[in-house]
């Protein structure tokens, strides 16, 4: 099954409890616009090399399509379409006036030059300039893009249409408009809801986490959980994986990550796979690396009581439903990664009002907003008895149906 077709079987669940036709769910679910882009970039050895990269506008019922930039070898047309769809229902559940867009180049950011990646990152904004903006689809970071490359995107946007645009792109650095609080914004949305939830899902203070990817979200999850009173038991990267029932020293982690980029370097704990780390005997596990990581092999594996999803699509439709039967409860993506996008959205209002907002603020909203977020979701999972992640859906769907088309 492909990702977008994933996130289709997701939303029929949805859309039969919902009581919703055929035709109307055809209609809410296809993309309003696929621009795929291929771009010249000059490499540092003289040569031209040609690059394929897609921008996909799902939905703009809402307002502005909203969603990140993903450089990674393996990214197609399919998975970006389900990652644009995904952020229209998770724009929706957070309640932000945005709807969902997602993009990416087919490259691996990591065998490029410093220049390389530059004009890589350009070459991609300027081919899309003409179907993004500040009031139309407003990109972001993803999986292998970073703060420093939105803030070369957005030097190419204003050289492609003139002015200075800093709404056009959001998790800029600071001093080029980005906001405080953006960088541990999804991290801090996921702890959020988790803290909040705990009473209902009967997790204890010191509860032993599991967290698959030590990347943006996968790092400043450590941090706080570790600093909150969390036991952070294992991690992992493309690297591997290491695991101390005891606790990992995040502090120390974090340095050797920045040091070497590879946490099989920590020493004071065993190896483990990234499949294994997924089966670890934990409270919370938290998939923050890629899509399709718990799946029908492995779910029956998993014996984390709550599985809380910073990636986005980390656990396919089959996996869902041998989850929901074991009892384990999954925080679904469009609820427990959303703060990203929440602080993005911060990040675009204070760009359009030429505003400049302290930390504490960006935290006291984004905490309101996860908070109501995940007492909607819950709560609609109560009354139609049914897992969290179509409970999410429905409240987005209801939302973005109630918005209509544009
Ligand atoms: P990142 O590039 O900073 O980090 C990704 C991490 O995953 C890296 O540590 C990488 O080594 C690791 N990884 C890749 N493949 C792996 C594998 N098979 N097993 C274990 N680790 C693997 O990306 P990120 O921004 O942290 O994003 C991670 C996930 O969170 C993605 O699904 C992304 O869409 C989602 N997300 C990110 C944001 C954000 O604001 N950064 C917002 C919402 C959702």
């Amino acid at each position: 099954m492909t990702t977008y077709g994933n996130a289709r079987i997701q939303m029929e669940k949805a859309t039969k409890l919902m009581g919703l036709s055929e035709e109307a769910f055809d209609e809410v679910l296809k993309p309003e616009n696929v621009e795929r882009v291929s771009f010249k970039v000059n490499m540092d050895n003289g040569s031209d090399q040609t690059f394929e990269g897609v921008r996909v506008q799902h939905h703009s019922g809402r307002g502005p399509t909203k969603g990140g930039i993903r450089f990674h070898p393996q990214v197609d047309v399919d998975e970006v379409m389900a990652l644009a769809t995904w952020m229209t229902w998770k724009c929706a559940v957070v309640n932000i006036p945005f709807g969902g867009g997602k993009g990416g180049v087919t490259v691996n950011p990591k065998l490029l030059s410093k220049g390389e990646l530059e004009r890589v990152s350009k070459g991609f904004m300027t081919a899309i300039a003409p179907v993004v903006g500040p009031d139309r689809d407003i990109p972001a970071p993803d999986v292998g893009t970073t703060a420093e490359i939105m803030a070369w995107m957005l030097d190419a946007y204003n050289a492609a249409v003139g002015g200075n645009h800093p709404g056009v792109i959001t998790g800029k650095p600071i001093e080029r408009g980005g906001s405080y609080g953006r960088d541990d914004a999804t991290a801090r949305g996921g702890f959020y809801v988790l803290n909040y939830l705990a009473k209902s899902l009967n997790l204890l203070p010191g509860a032993s986490i599991a967290i698959q990817g030590f990347g943006n979200a996968g790092q400043h999850f450590a941090e706080l959980c570790a600093n909150a009173g969390y036991k952070v038991v294992a991690v992992s990267d493309t690297s591997g994986g290491i695991y101390n029932p005891k606790g990992l020293d995040v502090e120390k982690l974090l340095k050797i990550k920045q040091e070497t980029r590879m946490i099989v370097d920590y020493e004071d704990a065993q190896k483990v796979t990234n499949e294994e780390l997924l089966e670890l005997e934990v409270d919370v596990l938290a998939p923050a690396a890629l899509e399709n990581q718990i799946t029908r092999d492995n779910a029956d594996k998993v014996k984390a009581k709550i599985v809380l999803e910073l990636a986005n699509g980390p656990t396919t439709p089959e996996a869902d439903e041998i989850l929901f039967k074991k009892g384990t409860v999954v925080l679904p993506d469009i609820l427990a990664n959303a703060g990203g996008v929440t602080v993005s959205y911060f990040e675009w209002v204070q760009n359009q009002r030429n505003e400049r907002w302290p930390l504490e603020r960006i935290h006291e909203q984004l905490e309101e907003k996860m908070h109501k977020a995940a007492q909607a979701v819950y709560d609609m999972g109560v009354k139609h008895k049914t897992h969290l992640r179509t409970a999410a859906l429905m409240v987005a769907l209801e939302r973005v149906l109630a918005a209509g088309r544009k």
